[in-house]
C-alpha cells in the first residue's frame, strides 16, 4: 500500500489542483495535509482578515474532501517538521507540492528538498494559469514588461484542467489538531471556500466586464480575487473556461489573470522585489506621520480617496480603481514610502497576495514594470470619470452622502460646508512633491 501526502498551500480546492492529482496518481492512499505554520505567522502576514478567510476555505475543504471518503489532516508547527512526523507515521513515498513565489515559499521549499530529496514532487503550474518562468525573454529569468509577456503568455501552451477526483482514500489512525477560531477585522468580509468561490464564479458573468471593469460604483468585476490568492480557484480553470466563452468582456478579463501572472513571475525571479524597489528612482521618502494616518483612516479630505480606504476597512477588500487611485495619492502626492501603504493595504486586505500587492504599489509608485513610472493620477480627474454620479462616493462617506451628484467629489467649494476633512494637500499641488524629489521639473 503506497501512501504520499498532498501538502496544500495556497491550492485548497479539489477542482483541477494539480498537487493532489499528483497525490492521487502516485498512491493508493493520501494524507491531504495542510499546516498552520508558525513561521508565516511569525512573518505577520496572517492577519485576522485573512486568517479568517483561510479558515472558512480550510472548513470547505474538508468537507469537500469527506464527500469523496476523505478529509484534511490540519497540522500545526513548522512544515518541515510536521510533514517529516507524517513521513515517519505513514511511511509516505511522496510529497507533493505547489511551487509558490514569495520568499517565504521558497524557503519552505528548500528545507523540504533538503529533508526529503526527491520525494519531494514540486507543480509549478499550480497557483498560476502559466508557471512563472514558462515564457521568458531571450537571455532573460523573466518579463520586466507586461505587453510582450501578455503576447508570450497568450501563445503558450497550457497544461490540461483537471477534474475534482471522485475518491480520496486517507490512511486509518493520522491524527491533526482542531482548527483554532479566527474573527475578521472587517464585519463585510466574504465567505472563503471553494464551494463559495465556485458559486461566486458561476454566478458571475464578464460579459459586460470591459466596459464596467473601472466603474466604481457599478461594483461590476469578479470579486474573486480571495478565492484566486488561496486557490480555491485554478487561474488556469477560469482562463480555459472565459477562453471558450469568447467576447470582448471575457478577453479584458483573462488579460486581467494575464496580470495576476505577470507579477507572479515578477516575484518568483526577484523575491526581494516584495521588500526593495524593482527599478529604483534614487527616493529618499520622507515621513510625515499625520498625513499617513489621515490616508490610512480615509480622513484626507479627498472624497474619493477616503471612500477607497473606508470600503478597503469594511469590506477587506478595495475595488482596483480605487487600490490605483489611493495607492497613487500616498506614493505620488503626498510623496511617502510605498512600502507603508502596501503594508496597510496587507494589514486588511482579504485577497492580500505579495505579488500581486508589492508589485501593483510598485508599478503605481514608479519603481515597478510601469514604462510611465511618474504618471501621476488626479483624484479629482479619476472622480469625475470614474464615479461620474459620486455614487461611489456616497456609499462609503456618510458624512457627505446628503450632497448630490459630483459635488460630493469637492466639499470645500460648497457654501454649507459637511463635518468632513480640509483637503491634506492644496488641489494644484498633486504632483509637485514627486516633480520636484524626482527633479522632473
Ligand atoms: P477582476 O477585475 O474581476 O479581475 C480578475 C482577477 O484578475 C482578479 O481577481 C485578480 O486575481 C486578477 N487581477 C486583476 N487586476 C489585477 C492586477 N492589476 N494585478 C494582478 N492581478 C490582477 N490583487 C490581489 O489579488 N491581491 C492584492 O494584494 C492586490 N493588491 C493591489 C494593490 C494595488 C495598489 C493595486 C493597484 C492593485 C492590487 N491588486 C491586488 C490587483 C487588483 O486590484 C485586484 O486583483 C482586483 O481589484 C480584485 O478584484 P476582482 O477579483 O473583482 O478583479
Amino acid at each position: 500500500m503506497t501512501v504520499t501526502i498532498a501538502l496544500f498551500t495556497q491550492d485548497l480546492r479539489l477542482h483541477d489542483n494539480p498537487v493532489l492529482h499528483a497525490a492521487l496518481a502516485d498512491g493508493d492512499e493520501v494524507v491531504p495535509l495542510f499546516v498552520l505554520d508558525q513561521d508565516l505567522a511569525a512573518t505577520g502576514f496572517a492577519v485576522p482578515n485573512r486568517q479568517a478567510f483561510l479558515l472558512d476555505c480550510l472548513v470547505d475543504l474538508d468537507a469537500s474532501l469527506r464527500a469523496v471518503g476523505g478529509r484534511l489532516v490540519l497540522r500545526q508547527g513548522r512544515t518541515a517538521d510536521e510533514v517529516a512526523r507524517l513521513v515517519e507515521q505513514t511511511g509516505a513515498a511522496s510529497i507533493h507540492l505547489a511551487a509558490g513565489v514569495s520568499g517565504f515559499a521558497a524557503r519552505r521549499e528548500r528545507e523540504l528538498r533538503e529533508r526529503f530529496g526527491a520525494r519531494l514532487r514540486v507543480h509549478d503550474a499550480s497557483l498560476t494559469a502559466l508557471a512563472p518562468g514558462a515564457v521568458t525573454p531571450v537571455g532573460k529569468d523573466h518579463y520586466a514588461v507586461f505587453t510582450p509577456y501578455f503576447r508570450a503568455w497568450q501563445r503558450a501552451e497550457r497544461r490540461t484542467v483537471r477534474r475534482a477526483p471522485r475518491a480520496v482514500r486517507v490512511p486509518d489512525g493520522v491524527q491533526g489538531v482542531p482548527l483554532p477560531r479566527a474573527r475578521a477585522d472587517s464585519p463585510a468580509l466574504p465567505p472563503g471556500g471553494e464551494s463559495a468561490g465556485r458559486r461566486l464564479w458561476r454566478a458571475w458573468s464578464p460579459d459586460r466586464y470591459e466596459e464596467q471593469h473601472d466603474d466604481l460604483a457599478a461594483d461590476g468585476t469578479s470579486r474573486l480575487s480571495p478565492y484566486l490568492h488561496f486557490g480555491c480557484l485554478s487561474a488556469g480553470e477560469l482562463v480555459a473556461q472565459a477562453v471558450r466563452r469568447g467576447g470582448p468582456g471575457a478577453e479584458a478579463f483573462v488579460r486581467q489573470l494575464a496580470w495576476r501572472d505577470f507579477h507572479h513571475q515578477v516575484l518568483a525571479a526577484r523575491p526581494q522585489a516584495a521588500r526593495l524597489d524593482y527599478r529604483s528612482k534614487g527616493d529618499r521618502w520622507p515621513y510625515h506621520e499625520r498625513e499617513v494616518e489621515a490616508w490610512r483612516r480615509g480622513r484626507t479630505g479627498y472624497p474619493i480617496v477616503d471612500a477607497g480606504l473606508r470600503q478597503l476597512a469594511a469590506e477587506g477588500w478595495m475595488h482596483n480603481r480605487a487600490r490605483l487611485l489611493t495607492a497613487c495619492f500616498l506614493s505620488k502626492t503626498l510623496y511617502q514610502d510605498w512600502r507603508i501603504g502596501a503594508r496597510h493595504f496587507l494589514s486588511l486586505l482579504v485577497d492580500g497576495d505579495l505579488a500581486n500587492n508589492q508589485l501593483n504599489w510598485q508599478w503605481v509608485a514608479g519603481t515597478g514594470t510601469d514604462t510611465r513610472p511618474n504618471r501621476v493620477l488626479n483624484p479629482l480627474v479619476q472622480a469625475d470619470r470614474y464615479d461620474p454620479e459620486g455614487t461611489y462616493v456616497r456609499r462609503w462617506v456618510p458624512e457627505l452622502a446628503g450632497i448630490p451628484g459630483r459635488a460630493v467629489h469637492r466639499p470645500w467649494l460648497l457654501a454649507d460646508r459637511p463635518d468632513y476633512p480640509e483637503p491634506i494637500i492644496d488641489p494644484g499641488l498633486l504632483a509637485a512633491r514627486l516633480r520636484q524629489a524626482r527633479g522632473l521639473d
